[in-house]
């Protein structure tokens, strides 16, 4: 194969990353920040940059900068809060389409991927086409950056998407290649051009060792025996670095790694006042998290209802049943008896819906299969098609939905104040850990 079409076994290992994904999420979401030097990050006095836009970055702002010195450099700079809900929404939606491309990915954080392409060796056989057509979906469809690198193993693909990318160089903006293979030629020549620290992995602590060593490059390695570098680094660093050294690197693509939780957030531009209105959003979401977990062969066992009301406080409420559901009416049916418990004192800005606790479907104690023609989940339900395999049982709904009533009791209960404290332990749980204390929305 000639070497301008490198085949996906050259280079079969893809490594994608969303560019400024936080601060890109605050203007989509806000198109009046477009152009402006916007950063997500704390605002208080030991807080710190999470992520700043490339207006920003042009200034030298970076993430990991403590806000105040960001400040001071980019005195216009917009510090917003972080909404780890939309961050989240917009990673699902990322995954979504890179799960398009192949399931053998790998999600690293909110906004990285690896995927391994070699399942797709027969089909789209051109790594390279592949890489531009993952990022064309994401802009067209999330309106999200990207920069793509291909390599022989993670290390390559990794270090090969930081190139892809856009650089400040003095102070001006200059557009990345977007997507970069590295062949073997490349390897070469990186290795020898390398800092230590470009690898993954190696962070300021291990540079610092490495550093007494007189190591301050990738090519420098090689004068280090690994035993010498175990007695500084540790045996599975100095393992790893000899690795790197010849630019291995064995870690597989874990992909299919065991689900924690199915989530679907959505926050409304018109808050919803009513109950009868939130039920038609549980309906939705519901459909759309059972549709994620069935694609899975899975079933949930927990359904999980968030809403954050107009003054930013909110709660999650949730049920675990006895046994696992995978149909939307069922989740819908739980999710709206968790907001019925719910006192609606305000309007409603954001409704999650989250599943856990999952078992496959095949070791499931009891089979659910529900076709109601629901209105009133309780009123026009129906059972349908009994089949040998698909046990139904609707008692069993029932006894669900009558326990969530029991346990939370009906809306009349529970203070708005409660409420108040649980919004604030998602908000210190979400945002302040990330970036430090008093997350506030900068002047
Ligand atoms: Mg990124």
């Amino acid at each position: 194969m000639p070497a301008e079409h490198p085949s996906v076994h050259e280079a079969p290992i893809l490594h994608i990353d969303l560019d400024a994904f936080f601060a890109s999420v605050e203007v989509l979401d806000d198109p009046s920040l477009k152009g402006k030097p916007v950063a997500v990050g704390g605002a208080g006095a030991r807080s710190v940059i999470a992520s700043a836009s490339y207006e920003a970055r042009r200034y030298g702002v970076k993430s990991a900068m403590p806000s105040l010195m960001a400040q001071r450099i980019c005195p216009q700079l917009i510090i917003l809060p972080g909404r780890f809900d939309r961050y989240e929404y917009y990673s699902q939606k990322f995954h979504e389409i890179v799960n398009d491309l192949t399931p053998d990915y790998e999600p690293l954080g909110l906004d990285e991927v690896f995927c391994d392409l070699r399942s797709l060796a027969l089909i789209t056989p051109d790594p390279v086409a592949s890489a531009w057509e993952l990022k064309r979906r994401i802009n067209d469809e999330l309106g999200l950056l990207s920069g793509v690198g291909l390599g022989r193993n993670k290390l390559w693909a990794k270090l090969a998407s930081k190139r892809s990318k856009p650089r400040v160089v003095n102070g001006k903006l200059v557009d990345g290649p977007g997507v970069v293979l590295v062949d073997r030629a490349m390897e070469a020549k990186w290795l020898e051009e390398l800092p230590i620290r470009a690898l993954w992995g190696v962070g300021p602590a291990t540079a610092a060792k490495l550093e007494n060593l007189g190591i301050r490059f990738v090519r420098e390695l090689s004068r280090v025996g690994e035993e010498t570098l175990a007695a500084h680094v540790g045996s599975a660093m100095a393992r790893s670095l000899a690795d790197y050294a010849r630019g291995d690197d064995e870690r597989p693509v874990e992909a299919n790694r065991e689900l924690k939780s199915v989530g679907h957030d959505q926050t409304f531009a018109t808050s919803i006042p009513s109950l009868n209105e939130l039920f038609e959003v549980a309906k939705f979401h519901s459909a759309i998290v059972a549709r994620a977990i069935r694609s899975k062969d899975l079933v949930a066992r927990t359904v999980s209802m968030t809403l954050r009301f107009d003054d930013q406080t909110g709660l999650s409420r949730s049920q675990t049943l006895p046994f696992g559901i995978d149909d939307e009416t069922a989740i819908a049916a739980i999710v709206s008896a968790l907001m019925e418990s719910v006192p609606l004192k305000q309007s409603v800005r954001l409704v999650g819906v989250h599943l856990s606790n999952f078992l496959e479907r095949g070791k499931n104690a009891v089979q659910l299969s529900f076709d109601i023609d629901a209105d009133s989940i309780e009123g026009k339900a129906k059972v349908a098609q009994l089949s040998q395999e698909r046990q139904v049982s609707m008692e069993a709904l029932r006894d669900a939905v009558d326990e969530v009533r029991e346990k939370f009791g009906n809306s009349s209960v529970g203070t708005l104040s409660e409420l108040g404290e649980e919004g604030i332990e998602i908000e210190r749980q979400r945002g302040s850990h990330a970036f430090g204390p008093k997350d506030r929305r900068a002047e």
